[in-house]
């Protein structure tokens, strides 16, 4: 974590000021990509570091920023973002858990499951419904508070990184620890997961990628009636690593451009921005360019026409 910190890798879109890299949306995917491409556990906290580094600024409050924002960018916390629950996973807005009001703050009793990073986060952003009003928000929520218990699911993948359950047995929130204003909660992290399904995107492609790359170095090395697997396959194969194409980048920075401008409205108009940019990405690899497979696998078919 403090290597990718130290690398600014965990806060690529954050402002200078915050320890961040000022970089464009793009930035954080082609950082998900590459680190994929090495070490997809590791890519795993490029992702979710950035997203919580993201929410903490544009969301937070300065108490939120104070505390968890630096900790965040320099590697120094492990994030979680816990809205799943054993009874509501597509359905998210049938969520249970609850946070009470109370002196100076909430407390937030309920469970949440299959969280990514939750055996070892240091903070988690905690969705749950708001007793008095209703209303679903969300919440910064310490992970060494009294009244949280956790416990690791046997993860056939990912095990580095870890996923589980967290429950909350009232655990206190300081009422400065709630994101947005009450009832945006819901809101904010749902326009999120549409970028956080793009990163996805990035880092599969990323561990696709030195599948590709593995396999072509084992065809060649490989002999078999005195010559390589690869003689045998009737078609020249890519150079390792080689760069994208320039026309094809080209074409994946436009896709993923589109991404980028359809974010702050995606979920609400019921698009699927995240899938654009993840096609865009695909066809411009080497080695799996742009048939329309690719575009049923990402759902890519659903790329909207170019903003104005
Ligand atoms: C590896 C992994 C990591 C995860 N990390 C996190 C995390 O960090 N934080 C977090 O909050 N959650 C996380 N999740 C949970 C994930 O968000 C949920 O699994 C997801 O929301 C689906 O919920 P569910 O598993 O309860 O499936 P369900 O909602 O029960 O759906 C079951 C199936 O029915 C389909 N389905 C559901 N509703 C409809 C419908 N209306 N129309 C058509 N089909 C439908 C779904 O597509 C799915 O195929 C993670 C899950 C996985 C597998």
């Amino acid at each position: 974590m403090k290597v990718l910190g130290d690398n600014g890798l965990l806060g690529v879109c954050l402002p200078e000021e915050y320890g961040g890299r000022g970089a464009g949306l793009d930035a954080p995917g082609i950082a998900c990509e590459e680190v994929a491409y090495a070490d997809a556990a590791c890519a795993y906290r490029v992702f979710a570091n950035n997203v919580a580094a993201d929410l903490f600024l544009t969301t937070g409050s300065p108490e939120v920023i104070d505390r968890w924002l630096a900790p965040t960018v320099e590697g120094r916390a492990v994030c979680a973002i816990a809205l799943t629950e054993p009874g509501a996973g597509s359905d998210a807005r049938g969520l249970t858990s609850k946070a009470v009001p109370v002196e100076g703050g909430w407390e937030l009793s309920g469970e949440k499951t299959s969280i990514t990073q939750a055996p070892d986060a240091d903070v988690a952003i905690v969705v749950a419904r708001e007793s008095d009003s209703g209303r679903i928000s969300a919440f910064v929520m310490d992970m060494d508070s009294p009244g949280i218990a956790r416990q690791r699911f046997e993860d056939p993948g990912f095990r580095a990184v870890g996923r589980g359950s967290i429950m909350m047995d009232r655990v206190f929130v300081p009422s400065t620890h709630r994101m947005g204003e009450g009832g945006q909660g819901f809101a904010l992290i749902m326009q999120e997961f549409d970028l956080t399904r793009t990163l996805i995107a990035y880092m599969i492609l990323g561990i696709a990628h030195r599948a590709l790359d593995l396999t072509i170095e084992h065809v060649r090395r490989r002999m078999s009636f005195g010559k390589p697997l690869s003689h045998y396959l009737g078609r020249d194969l890519p150079d390792r690593r080689a760069p994208d194409p320039p026309r094809g980048r080209a074409r994946a920075r436009r896709r993923h451009a589109r991404c980028a401008f359809r974010r702050p409205t995606a979920h609400g108009r019921g698009g699927n921005a995240q899938v654009v940019g993840a096609a865009g990405r695909l066809q411009g690899r080497p080695g799996v360019r742009g048939p329309p497979w690719t575009r049923r696998v990402v759902g890519g078919n659903a790329a909207p026409s170019a903003p104005a």
